[in-house]
């Protein structure tokens, strides 16, 4: 496995690839990985011949600088696990080699996408995240790019850029990977104290709750959203950011519960900041 900071090292090697019709797949992360960011790795080595991950805590998509303070990081063991399941090159690139001092500030915002949901209790996040995507993209020039589902937002958010700046890349959703309990798998379940990670448990038995009462008949959005809400604030430390039903595509609020719906949350269970999301089919109404 080939570990590049600079960003001419990660060319060299590029042109190398392309030269011999090399398929390129790209899993951008902050790191501190686990199993999730593996079902990326792995999605991409049956699709790819070169998968390449990143690792970058990038401080333009932190609206709070406390929270980019307490980022995890772990690098030794975040190469080692990319190492055992044969990523081809890991690009580990400074603050310094993505944002030079000399640097002009770029401004990126898609803002029908990110008029709800983390785009509009996060100001700022994904003009951060679609900064360092759309230079990560050009810089490893891949074919495919690989985001995870339990960030629906960011990967509607990213596919539309694609979309509409025409990048030669096809995005590819992957679906989120979860503990036996059902939390989603997050570099943040680290920062969870014992007792609030049995509190974090309330996100995905909230979402089965969701599914059932749907199911159960319950068709007015307002007594839903209640009945989810009310769950949630059964655990002790926890404050809603939000509890949305958007549309899948649109990310624009749904009036009711019928057809493709996106219900999505984040819930500060402590100090630490949790988001999941999941598209639900309702039966017509
Ligand atoms: P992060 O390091 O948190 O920025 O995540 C890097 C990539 O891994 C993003 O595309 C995330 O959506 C994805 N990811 C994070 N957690 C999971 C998970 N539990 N399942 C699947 N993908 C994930």
């Amino acid at each position: 496995m080939i570990v590049a900071s600079e960003i001419s090292e990660l060319k060299k090697i590029l042109s190398t690839w392309k030269q011999n019709g090399d398929s390129i797949g790209f899993c951008p992360t902050m790191g501190t990985l686990h199993a999730g960011h593996m079902d990326l790795v792995e999605t991409s080595k049956k699709q790819c011949s070169k998968t390449i991950v990143s690792i970058f805590i990038n401080p333009t998509q932190f609206n709070d600088p406390k929270d980019f303070a307490a980022y995890p990081k772990n690098t030794d063991a975040d190469l080692k696990l990319c190492e055992e399941k044969g990523v081809d090159l890991v690009f580990l690139p400074n603050v310094d080699v993505m944002y030079p001092k000399t640097s002009t500030p770029i401004q990126m915002s898609i803002p029908s996408l990110q008029s709800s949901l983390c785009g509009r209790t996060r100001p700022g996040h994904f003009e951060g995240v679609l900064q360092i995507v759309a230079k990560l993209f050009h810089l490893t020039e891949p074919n495919f790019a690989f985001f995870g589902l339990k960030d629906y937002q960011q990967f509607r958010v990213i596919s539309a850029m694609v979309e509409e700046l025409n990048f030669p890349i096809q995005v590819v959703g992957v679906p989120t990977k979860r503990e036996s309990d059902g939390l989603a798998m997050s570099s943040r379940n680290l920062r969870l104290t014992p007792k609030d990670r049995e509190t974090a448990s309330l996100i995905p038995r909230m979402f089965q709750l969701a599914k059932k009462t749907i199911m159960g008949g319950e068709r007015d959005l307002k007594v839903w959203k209640e009945i989810l809400t009310d769950f949630l604030l059964t655990g002790m430390n926890v404050k809603i950011d939000y509890l949305e039903v958007v549309d899948p595509i649109t990310l624009q609020p749904v009036t009711n519960l019928s057809g493709k719906i996106l219900l999505a949350t984040a819930v500060f269970v402590g100090e630490v900041r949790l988001i999941d999301n999941e598209i639900l089919n309702c039966p017509p109404t």
